[in-house]
């Protein structure tokens, strides 16, 4: 172990896909997976009708930590927005 670095994460079940994220392959704490959104949700935000992956617009300012921090709050305020709209969605139509 390296000195001044801290341990990865241990291995978690993303929030947002409910998919299993884990460090076993990134060794730079600026890469690791960081709980309770997985990178992939945290830096993606859907995929336009070409296939093309649609990112998440980084914040400007801060360090890479706080940046990171602010996109995974986004990723979840994002899918807490999309799971009231299908809610109200199957509210309106009678789907219950
Ligand atoms: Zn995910």
């Amino acid at each position: 172990m390296t000195v001044g670095l801290e341990d990865p994460p241990a291995d978690f079940t993303c929030a947002i896909c409910e998919r299993e994220a884990s460090n076993r392959f990134h060794w730079s704490p600026r890469d690791y997976e960081r709980p309770p959104v997985c990178k992939s949700c945290e830096s993606l935000t859907g995929y336009s009708w070409t296939g093309a992956a649609r990112r998440r617009t980084a914040p400007t300012g801060g360090t890479a930590r706080d940046k990171r921090d602010a996109m995974r709050i986004g990723a979840l305020a994002d899918a807490i927005g999309q799971l009231a709209a299908r809610q109200q969605w199957e509210v309106q139509h009678g789907i219950t």
